[in-house]
């Protein structure tokens, strides 16, 4: 019989990683949600070659001092729960202490840090895992990690990476849902040297959909609210001249986490289609807000799915609410409210846009087919 024995520590976290890391994206989450957990209203995120061979996230947040950036980068360590109670009170999107240590089991990775009292801060460089160098450094406030070489060490992982493009859009589709859902932090994506998102960070929803999306997704946007004693639905729904086929253009947010819901997702459908014709999805930011304790967080390795205690009440809520706002007003034939289409290429899933030269679009991310033009008025 073979006997058993204790996994090291770098196995166990390689190990950990195939969870929690499962791509460039995967990476990226877990470290914009570290600074947003660390108070940062300015997070930048670079990449190159869609991830894989660079990544960098930049905040100005708490940063921090020199024994805790040791104790960060350790299995189980954090600093946002103490017992598994707390998850039922908990305010930051991270808890589980893997994120830091995964990563650096699978990259070259490197720390920088610095709280706003220190003068010097800290570096930790990490090769697979293993600690090359800890050292004391003068750098800004706040927190920067470099993730590079992704999966270097973990080559049946990298196999399994898309190109890099494709990997360079699910980057950007999920920092365009985080940066509406966090509409008073500036977020930055620059991707491959050109800058693919930029968000005020004023702490409107709106001027975040229109830095994103550009004027024309915004201004076919309803607003949507529904406010009960245990649930507080807000955001924005298209009007039909603004849809897609498929559902990449819809964000939920509940108590502050980007999350999938198929439930959401359907309440959006049965009350949309029940007014409109049946054909693509149209674009909704829903900001959900519930009493912590009748939600479960912690189901899912990477945080994307929630479980509720009363399903049924949430979706009625958001049917409600999704019809109130789409319904035509009372002196307002349907007719009227739904508008012709008046843009064909907003119809149609990842156009590219006449103005951008044919280059670009290699490195155009996908939904920004507004934001890139939005962008470049703004920013170039
Ligand atoms: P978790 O987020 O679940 O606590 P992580 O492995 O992601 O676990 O991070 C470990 C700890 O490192 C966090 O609890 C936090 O204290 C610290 N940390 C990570 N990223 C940052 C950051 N950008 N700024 C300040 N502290 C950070
Ligand atoms: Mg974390």
């Amino acid at each position: 019989m073979t006997s058993i024995h204790i996994l090291d520590d770098i196995t166990v976290d390689k190990i950990a990683a195939g969870e929690v890391v499962e791509r460039p994206a995967s990476v990226i989450k877990e470290l914009v949600e570290n600074s947003i957990d660390a108070h940062a209203d300015k997070i930048e995120v670079e990449i190159l070659a869609g991830g894989t061979s660079f990544i960098r996230v930049t905040d100005n947040g708490d940063g921090m001092d020199n024994p805790n950036a040791r104790l960060a980068i350790l299995r189980h360590a954090t600093s946002k729960i103490k017992q598994v109670d707390d998850l039922m009170s908990i305010d930051t999107l991270g808890f589980r202490g893997e994120a830091l240590p995964s990563i650096a089991a699978v990259s070259r990775f490197n720390l920088i840090t610095r709280r706003p009292q220190d003068d010097l801060g800290t570096t930790i460089k990490l090769t697979g895992g293993r600690i090359d160098e800890i050292e004391d450094m003068g750098c800004n406030i706040g927190t920067t990690i470099k993730v590079e070489d992704l999966f270097f060490n973990v080559p049946a992982r990298k196999k399994f990476l898309k190109t890099t493009t494709t990997e360079a859009n699910k980057i950007n589709d999920f920092i365009i849902k985080l940066a509406l859902s966090k509409p008073n932090i500036a977020f930055k994506l620059i991707n491959n040297n050109k800058i693919a998102i930029t968000t005020p960070g004023n702490g409107s929803l709106y001027d975040a959909i229109e830095c994103i999306y550009g004027t024309k997704v915004s201004e076919e946007l309803l607003p949507i609210e529904a406010i009960t004693d245990d649930i507080k639905v807000t955001g924005f729904i298209s009007k039909p001249a603004i849809i897609r086929s498929s559902r990449s253009w819809q964000t939920f947010v509940i108590n502050g986490r980007v999350v999938n819901s198929r439930i959401i997702s359907k309440a959006i459908d049965n009350a949309y289609h029940s007014l409109l014709p049946k054909s693509g999805y149209p674009f909704v930011i829903l900001n959900i807000e519930v009493n912590k304790r009748t939600i479960d967080i912690n189901v899912h390795p990477q945080k994307a799915e929630i479980k509720f205690e009363d399903e049924s009440l949430l979706f009625k809520t958001i049917y409600h609410a999704v019809l109130e706002a789409v319904k035509p007003s009372d002196n307002q034939a349907l007719s009227d409210f739904a508008i012709p289409v008046t843009d064909k290429a907003l119809h149609i899933e990842k156009t590219v846009p006449e103005q951008i030269n044919m280059d670009l679009s290699e490195n155009m991310p996908s939904t920004s087919a507004n934001s890139f033009k939005q962008n470049s008025i703004n920013y170039t």
